[in-house]
Parts: C-alpha cells; sequence; structure tokens
C-alpha cells in the first residue's frame, strides 16, 4: 500500500504501467484485478481517505508495483470520465 502525495508519483507509475503491459481489468470503480508476468490475478484498490489518495495491492511488493501503476491509470482514466458528466 502506499499513499500518493503528489502528481509527479501519479505519472511515472502510469508510465511505468505503460512499459510493462499488464492486463488490467476494473471490478467496480475504485477496484481492479492485475494479472501480473507469472499469470496470477492481484487485487488493487483505489480509495481516499481525508485528502490522501491511497493504492492498495495484495501483492507482496512494498514499493509502488505494476499492479498498483496499472490500476491506478485506470483508475485516473475513469475518474476523469466521471468528472466530465
Ligand atoms: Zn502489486
Amino acid at each position: 500500500m502506499f499513499i500518493l502525495r503528489n502528481a509527479a508519483q501519479i505519472s511515472q507509475a502510469v508510465e511505468r504501467a505503460k512499459q510493462l503491459h499488464p492486463h488490467e481489468r476494473m471490478v467496480e470503480f475504485g477496484e481492479y484485478e492485475v494479472s501480473g508476468s507469472k499469470g496470477n490475478t492481484y487485487t488493487v484498490l483505489c480509495y481516499r481517505v481525508g485528502d490522501e489518495k491511497i493504492v492498495d495491492c495484495n501483492c507482496p511488493a512494498r514499493v509502488p508495483c505494476k499492479h498498483s501503476a496499472a490500476a491506478l491509470s485506470l483508475h485516473i482514466a475513469l475518474a476523469a470520465r466521471q468528472r466530465g458528466h
């Protein structure tokens, strides 16, 4: 789990996700399933606590992982679409 502190961190994660090409799908808004390189699937939650944006992947990595980045890029795209309504 990590907390997004700034926009640069978000864009870094998104760029990383683009390079790695993981497969992500939405379960519901804020909950995503991302398949890893070994065919395993991880669940990533994107949510807010107060003013902090939390990204929580259930894989063993403790740093922003590619699953988090992939889910986050999808989440950002969906959030932008929702705001556009
Ligand atoms: Zn992960």
